[in-house]
């Protein structure tokens, strides 16, 4: 059978630079406006910011033409979104035919060739060139009127902060377009009698994109059981060298034979999903079938090559863990499934401890895990291997997807990793503690009130604002507790929000 290995990389990715303009100041200005849309469109180009090539495009003066770069944009993969820029003035009518057949990401940048003004030698020409400060508002008032939905950025390109937002843009383009195309594998149904990891599978397919079936745990057994002792010997050596793997584990120790098991699980998983072309899975610890562990160390390793996951079934999870994974591509940090376990609630110290049973990544951690083995109470299998470490200190988002039943919603928090206050000497999984903004009160009562899930993705890659991209570009509602969040307002936000996205839907 062919098999795909996972690409999370955004190297294969573009986006487009489309440069508005009409025919009204002759030929000579139009060259200047393709000069200077070229170093504008270099210039994002080569900023460190750009995960991905910018590709300009001729300036368009006409709707047939803006309405078929726009197709063409559509019906190329490699393409995951679109930035316009009106440099000089192109009335907007001209752009009602292709902004309505755009299905891609859309980013208008208002900015200007020059960053200041050359105040003694302005005339009419230079500010018939330099005009996007109303050529872009006739830009802005189109999309509105059409209901366009975009991400709008102001400044100069050669503003880190311009670029900064473009390329943050970016990122969230391109986990679009990664759960656009995503396949997903459940092993086994949804955890007995759980509310929140339930959903509607077709309208996310329908939303996200992302096609989520079930497989039988048992073709995932076989899989595993297909594991050649060459395999197994190979990667075990990758785990010697690459984690501080306790002695018993060790090949001569004496429960080396449970991390053979480990591996063949991680040979096993790693084949059947790139088989079916999979970038996501799930697990449930309550229909192991044939497997010998609940998979720990195999899922751990999975995520932090990018695939997402979620445990007990919980295939929004999962997908939210594969968008962060392709979002933070090549940044420092990464991205896994977190549960919010425990508080600390001493006065003036609170904050979450986080883990699940095994499976949280180690693309937390820039320190070297360790590899265990540990009983584990449920499941009612052998004891599973896993890495265990603490999650690095500094900023991070959590995000939840919920089935709303009338719509998704997903709920992100900005929070703060701390160390843990003190060594977590008999908590043997990978973790993470943290404070959440504002407050560990606010937070909660506010997360509690959006009825946002106990499963999250943890991100420490990208900050908030790729994921209000991202929600604008799935049209999806996305409620933000972070420093500015107060117990009032969020309640009655939480009411217009509703109201908006019942109206927005019709009927
Ligand atoms: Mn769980």
């Amino acid at each position: 059978m062919t098999r795909t290995p996972l690409t999370t990389s955004l190297d294969r990715y573009e986006v487009w630079f489309l440069t508005g303009s009409q025919h009204l100041y002759g030929p000579e200005t139009l060259a200047q406006v393709a000069d200077q849309s070229q170093a504008i469109a270099r210039q994002l180009g080569v900023s460190r910011d750009l995960p991905v090539r910018v590709v300009w495009k001729p300036v368009l003066t006409g709707s047939d033409e803006i309405r078929r770069a726009m197709l063409e944009a559509n019906s190329d993969d490699s393409v995951i979104g679109v930035i316009a820029w009106m440099h000089t003035f192109s009335p907007a009518k001209m752009w009602i035919a292709g902004l309505d057949s755009l299905q891609k990401p859309l980013l208008h940048l208002h900015t200007q060739a020059n960053v200041g003004l050359p105040w003694a030698e302005i005339d009419f020409d230079f500010m018939n060139l330099n005009q996007a400060a109303h050529g872009d508002r006739e830009f802005g008032y189109i999309q509105s009127r059409l209901g366009t939905s975009r991400t709008t950025v102001v400044g100069h390109v050669s503003d880190p902060e311009v670029s900064g937002r473009v390329g943050t843009w970016a990122r969230a383009a391109a986990g679009f377009a990664a759960s656009r195309s995503l396949r997903l594998a459940r092993f086994g149904d949804n955890m007995r009698f759980v509310a929140v990891t339930e959903g509607d599978k077709t309208e996310a397919e329908h939303v996200f994109g992302v096609q989520v079936n079930t497989w039988g745990v048992n073709e995932l057994a076989d899989a595993v059981s297909r594991a050649s002792d060459v395999e197994i010997d190979a990667l075990v050596a990758e785990y010697e060298d690459l984690y501080d793997v306790v002695p018993e584990l060790r090949r001569g120790g004496e429960r080396h034979q449970s991390l053979r098991d480990g591996a063949a699980i991680e040979l096993g998983l790693r084949s059947f999903l790139e088989e079916g072309g999979f970038g996501a899975f799930t697990t449930n610890f309550e229909d192991l079938g044939a497997l010998r562990q609940l998979p720990g160390l195999a899922v751990q390793r999975l995520m932090a090559e990018g695939y997402g996951f979620g445990a007990e079934g919980d295939w929004k999870t999962a997908m939210l863990v594969r968008v962060a994974n392709v979002m933070g591509a090549g940044l420092p940090g990464g991205a896994s499934l977190m549960e919010d376990y425990t508080y600390d609630l001493t006065p003036g110290r609170e904050r979450i401890l986080g883990a699940h049973m095994l499976e949280v990544s180690p693309s937390l951690t820039t320190s070297k895990p360790r590899l265990e083995i540990h009983p584990l109470g449920i499941g009612g299998k052998d004891d599973p291997v896993r890495l265990v470490f603490d999650a690095d200190a500094g900023p991070a988002v959590v995000v939840a997807l919920a089935d709303l039943r009338d719509r998704f919603r997903l709920t992100a928090n900005v929070v703060h990793v701390v160390p843990p206050a003190e060594p977590l000497a008999k908590l043997p999984v990978g973790r993470a503690v943290w404070i959440p903004e504002p407050d560990l009160r606010t937070s909660a009562w506010a997360w509690l009130q959006a009825g946002a899930a106990h499963h999250t993705v943890m991100t420490t890659a990208v900050g908030i604002e790729a994921w209000e991209d991202f929600a604008r570009m799935a049209d999806t509602e996305l409620v933000i507790i972070d420093a500015k969040t107060r117990q009032r307002e969020f309640e009655q936000r939480l009411r217009w929000s509703a109201a908006y996205w019942r109206l927005q839907r019709g009927i």
